[in-house]
């Protein structure tokens, strides 16, 4: 099991608090990205994940965000969100060069890689931002 958080930064320019439409635990707010299985093996589309969607993990004890086999090896992973860890990206912070946490993800049997800056966002008195935004996964 390992826990990823997704932490954010960005070029903001008399912007604050980056964070998705609903915040930072919107329900529906969809995080894309790719999944590398423990054999190596990288996943050859970005996977969807949101708070809103749920699948009952096996036993039936709880819940999951996704549940993905692996194409090579076979193996069953998945992927849970865990909100409440997140945190709108500021001025300050972005000034100062640091990232924002943004969702924490209990990744068992894989490894989230290569976020994907889907749509859906909020930032706060808008008049210029830059794109992409460095995005990375801190294991
Ligand atoms: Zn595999």
């Amino acid at each position: 099991m390992v826990n990823c958080m997704l932490m954010i930064s960005a070029d903001l320019e008399n912007l604050t608090n980056l964070q998705p439409q609903g915040g930072c635990d919107d329900p529906n707010f969809s995080y894309f990205f790719k999944l590398k299985c423990g054999c190596g093996e990288l996943s050859q589309k970005e996977t969807c994940v949101s708070l809103a969607e749920t699948l009952p993990t096996q036993g039936g004890k709880g819940t999951t965000n996704l549940i993905q086999k692996c194409k090579f090896c076979g193996r069953e992973g998945t992927v849970t969100m865990i909100p409440g860890r997140g945190k709108p990206l500021t001025q300050e912070a972005a000034q100062s060069g640091g990232f924002s946490p943004l969702m924490l993800f209990d990744c068992r049997g894989y490894e989230p890689v290569d976020f994907v800056f889907g749509v859906g966002w909020k930032v706060e008195s808008v008049s210029f931002y830059s794109c992409p935004f460095p995005i990375v996964f801190e294991h």
